[in-house]
């Protein structure tokens, strides 16, 4: 069953400085990922599921270092976004560049040959394969807006996974930090390139007790302070969920004004965390969540279709 707990207090340091933005790090994530899912799997229920998440995974981290990808200079459009707040690498702006079907590519001669890995995934790979540029931009556009229909729940993840391979590195080079503006009380979208968030993590070190949303696209992280609704921003009736015990490292944060919901990680409670690999080992998490009336906000690039 769900258990609703008492909210910590909020343990931030306003005294230092927080960093509104942490770039990803996609040449270790993707392999840190891949290990952590691996972890999880082991006795899990849905164990074949989080070993298939860890190929892929591994897989982009093959990529990674493969098909470096270089960020075209963009000091002016960074500039204008910065005076809009406009994510620079936005998902509906940015011109991709043909370097994400090289890794699409890429992805699908490492998936197909790949015996570990479900049949119904190298069929969805042999398509993506067979199908022509133009249409794999199309499913692209569209399962960045949010429709996995006309790829479909099969491919997409491994379209999506080649997306984020490709955004990840941008995103990585953008070292100005100050450039990138997040619109005044809005923390729904990463201000990167405006994607939904996958979940949220409190972590340690450098940044200790301070909680990023982390970005379903391009892995970039962003400040948000604790015990306020990620999706609107509300901080009224906000609720902590978790499955078995109160000091789990995956809660789901819920938010009585929007009805909404994402997980949040604690990295304090297991340094290993990861918002997608955490998410996907706690499904049932999200089904008690959902049936005490609150639907998720995020997406896990896994899960499309589901
Ligand atoms: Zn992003
Ligand atoms: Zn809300």
């Amino acid at each position: 069953m769900a258990i609703r707990i008492v909210p910590e207090h909020d343990i931030q340091r306003h005294s230092i400085a927080i960093a509104p933005l942490r770039l990803p790090q996609p040449r270790s994530l993707y392999r840190e990922r891949a290990a952590r899912l691996l972890t999880l799997a082991e006795g899990h229920a849905m164990a074949d599921f989080l070993r298939f998440a860890a190929r892929i995974a591994h897989h982009q981290d093959a990529l990674v270092h493969a098909q470096p990808v270089a960020l075209p200079d963009i000091a002016g459009l960074l500039t204008t976004c910065a005076a809009h707040e406009l994510p620079p690498l936005s998902v509906d702006g940015w011109q991709r560049q043909p370097d994400w079907q090289a890794l699409l590519d890429g992805l699908l001669e490492r998936v197909r040959p790949d015996a570990g890995l479900p049949p119904a995934v190298q069929a969805a790979a042999e398509r993506l394969a067979a199908a022509t540029l133009a249409e794999r931009e199309q499913w692209a556009d569209a399962l960045l807006a949010g429709d996995a229909a006309p790829v479909g729940p099969a491919a997409a993840p491994l379209l999506w996974a080649a997306l984020s391979v490709y955004w990840s590195q941008l995103a990585a080079q953008l070292a100005d930090y100050a450039a990138i503006a997040s619109p005044d009380g809005q923390h729904a979208l990463c201000p990167v390139c405006g994607s939904a968030p996958v979940a949220s993590v409190v972590r340690i070190g450098d940044a200790a007790g301070l909680r990023y949303l982390h970005c379903s696209l391009c892995e970039s992280e962003w400040h948000l302070v604790r015990s306020q609704c990620s999706h609107c921003d509300a901080s009224r009736d906000i609720g902590y969920w978790v499955l078995d015990s109160e000091d789990a490292a995956t809660r789901a944060e819920s938010c009585g004004d929007c009805h909404g919901y994402l997980k949040l990680m604690r990295q304090d409670k297991d340094p290993a965390v990861d918002p997608v690999a955490d998410d996907l080992a706690t499904l049932a998490l999200d089904a008690l969540v959902e049936q005490q009336g609150y639907a998720r906000t995020g997406p896990n690039p896994f899960l499309f279709g589901a």
